[in-house]
């Protein structure tokens, strides 16, 4: 699957989307932030919307299941109430959120929905500014009217996601249905280490300030600081430019891209410290250590309640349930902030995603979907009290 935000693919599939939510005989609705949605509105006047979505992009090269799972089980969810003449105390709406994985900016869709689209995000988008603009135009957005999606939270009732876990825990514990209980929170820094350029065949190597042997120092440093120091905690260095870079000069500048995770605020703070520290060592041998902070995210509780419907529901169709952290990020992270919120995780064979081997058995979606159902109708009783 290659559904980068705004390719032809991924424009080919939210129309696919539009088509099956208008045949089912929803209605369909574009926000200024391109979201998608099918909706089944309530018989109640003025009855808040409870939303149910995923997303439809992938990552370049990506998986079958990522996202698109969620979105296809929430229109099911939306044809069963209607078949089943169910009246609830919500409108249910089904949506697509424009770039969770982030071509452009990630989360952009459900950021904007909940008013968390800053200014700030926009100004400095991880794709490149002239990539969000064509991309924007691609699909007759514009950046400046982004914020114009936003939902005043007193219309939405909560927001349920479906989505593969992405990750081996539910596989392992032959569990069935995964609850997430907290979405990580991550941090990310450039560092830089400056040390000498020099001659390759003249500088003796006890006379030597490699820049290149203190980052690959660090790297290795932070795998044994996470294994020995933090359980639970994820961090990676995923990128390491030398500088000048070439075979025969000892690399006078070297830039690494580090990032770590925790669903814990306390350990990302002591993480961070402990992670920094190791960076520093290198200027005892007499390197200059930079240390640029590039992003962060708080970890996100999600909703007890909803938690707690997904579990009983759960229960009532026989399927194990275990509570678990969510690794990877995910629009419910941005509604989580203004609306109860829930995720329900479906195993993935052999942990694997963003990767064309991504596979959740057929059965699994299907328990995947009844939980969704189920939890939509669980919570109309929440909800009346
Ligand atoms: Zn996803």
């Amino acid at each position: 699957m290659n559904r980068p935000t705004f390719s032809d693919a991924h424009l080919a599939a939210r129309a696919w989307f539009l088509e099956r939510s208008v045949a089912a005989g929803f209605e369909a609705r574009v926000d200024a932030a391109g979201n998608h949605s099918a909706v089944l509105p309530s018989r109640f006047a003025e009855a808040p919307t409870l939303l149910l979505g995923s997303h439809l992009d992938t990552v370049p090269n990506g998986g079958r299941f990522d996202g698109a799972l969620g979105v296809v089980a929430a229109l099911e969810v939306l044809r069963t109430t209607q078949d089943g003449h169910v009246d609830l105390p919500y409108t249910l709406e089904a949506i697509d959120f424009t770039d969770e994985e982030g071509t452009l900016v990630g989360l952009l869709g459900s950021r904007a929905l909940a008013g968390a689209l800053t200014p700030d995000v926009l100004r400095a988008p991880r794709g490149g500014h002239d990539a969000l603009l064509h991309g924007l135009a691609r699909a007759g957005l514009t950046a400046t009217r982004l914020a114009d999606a936003r939902r005043d939270p007193r219309t939405i009732a909560g927001y349920l996601e479906l989505h593969i876990e992405q990750g081996p825990v539910l596989e392992n514990e032959h569990v069935d249905i995964g609850i997430v209980s907290t979405i990580v929170g991550s941090r990310s820094f450039n560092l830089t280490f400056k040390g000498t350029a020099g001659h390759a065949g003249t500088t003796p190597m006890d006379a030597r300030r490699d820049a290149g042997l203190a980052a690959a120092t660090f790297v290795v440093g932070v795998h044994e600081t996470v294994l020995r120091d933090f359980p639970n905690c994820v961090a990676t260095v995923g990128r390491v430019t030398f500088e000048p870079g070439a075979f025969n000069v000892i690399a006078g500048e070297a830039q690494v891209a580090l990032e770590f995770r925790s669903a814990d605020p306390s350990r990302l703070d002591a993480l961070e410290d402990a992670l920094v520290f190791r960076a520093r060592e290198a200027e005892t041998l007499g390197h200059t250590v930079e240390v640029e902070p590039v992003g962060r995210w708080e970890p996100v509780p999600l909703d007890t309640t909803v938690r707690t419907a997904i579990a009983h529901v759960a229960e009532a169709l026989g399927l194990s349930t275990a509570e678990l952290a969510s690794g990877a990020g995910h629009d419910a992270q941005a509604l989580a902030q203004i609306t109860p919120s829930g995720m329900i995780f479906v195993p993935s064979v052999d942990g694997v995603s963003h990767q064309p081997g991504e596979q959740t058995a057929w059965d699994d979606c299907l328990n995947g979907a009844n939980i969704l159902l189920g939890t939509t109708l669980e919570l109309a009783e929440v909800f009346a009290g």
